[in-house]
């Protein structure tokens, strides 16, 4: 199975509703425990590295790592560029082998959007690189911890919300494979209870008519993963959640022991509770046991 790529993988999602869960892997032990927990459960699989992230892990360090980990899986596997937002990160993750680039346009005004994702597009199509754009914009509240920087006072903001007709348009004149949508997520640790508007996003994924991305799932409910992706999500982005669970066991672990703990064994544990909270997620998103 190993290298698929990004487009097949969600068309197949799409067709067979579930959604393949995307997991930000910053770090070896966080590629480890994720492959694992895929080919444990099944499930096709998207790891990505945020160029946000950059800053703890160099993408010329874990790139290797991450072609590796693809070329080996018995499982489907793509690797993406997480909110790649400049022209020489999306180039050197595509010149370092990654098949997927989510490009975000997002703070730019449409007709900028448009364009650049446009441009990435071409590229990326001669390559055979799959591409996710994004319409709309899902924030990152200062407090919810997502390294943002708006306002908390934009997150209930509806006119962020990405418009179906105008994602039926953008999908024509950039060519993107999926579309990253805003409709009431939020990055990071949600500072209340989310609002989904899952009306708005059935009609944005019949009007666009490529597999719509979800980003911002930490903290939603399983029954807002399971209505959204009835509504077409084929892709839902992972990450807060799993940093957060991972460091609780951490803590507990710790309270537990006694003796001394060789930081090899905390590794393990590591990759063990990541597995298995990647794994609950893939039972959450209904992508066990579709590879
Ligand atoms: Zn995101």
């Amino acid at each position: 199975m190993s290298k698929v790529s990004m487009g097949e993988l969600l068309r197949d999602a799409s067709k067979r509703g579930y959604a393949v869960p995307c997991f930000n892997a910053i770090n070896l032990d966080m590629v480890r425990g994720i492959i694992q927990a895929a080919e444990e459960a099944r499930s096709p699989v998207i790891l990505c590295h945020a160029e946000i992230h950059f800053k703890y892990t160099p993408l010329a360090q874990i790139a290797p790592i991450m072609v590796e980990a693809m070329n080996k899986a018995k499982v489907p596997v793509s690797i993406l560029l997480d909110h790649g937002k400049s022209f020489s990160a999306v180039t050197q993750a595509m010149h370092m082998g990654f098949n997927a680039i989510m490009f975000d346009g997002s703070e730019y005004e449409y007709e900028e959007n448009v364009r650049r994702t446009a441009e990435i597009v071409k590229i990326a199509r001669t390559l055979d690189v799959s591409v996710e754009g994004e319409l709309g914009y899902v924030t990152r509240p200062k407090s919810g911890g997502a390294e943002g920087d708006d306002d908390d006072s934009i997150i209930d903001d509806t006119t962020l919300y990405t418009d179906p007709d105008q994602a039926r348009e953008f999908v024509e004149r950039t060519g993107i494979d999926a579309l990253a949508a805003a409709f009431g997520t939020v990055h990071g640790v949600y500072l209340k209870k989310p609002q989904l508007d899952l009306e708005r996003l059935g009609e944005i994924n019949r009007k666009a008519g490529v597999p719509i991305v979800m980003h911002g799932g930490s903290g939603l409910s399983d029954d807002d993963f399971q209505r959204s992706i009835d509504q077409g999500v084929a892709k839902i982005n992972y990450y807060t959640g799993m940093a957060l669970k991972v460091m609780d066991r951490a803590r507990e672990r710790f309270a537990q022991s006694e003796e001394k703990m060789f930081y090899h064994e905390f590794m393990m544990n590591v990759i063990g509770d990541l597995q298995e909270d990647a794994q609950g997620i893939m039972h959450t998103f209904r992508s066990s046991g579709k590879a």
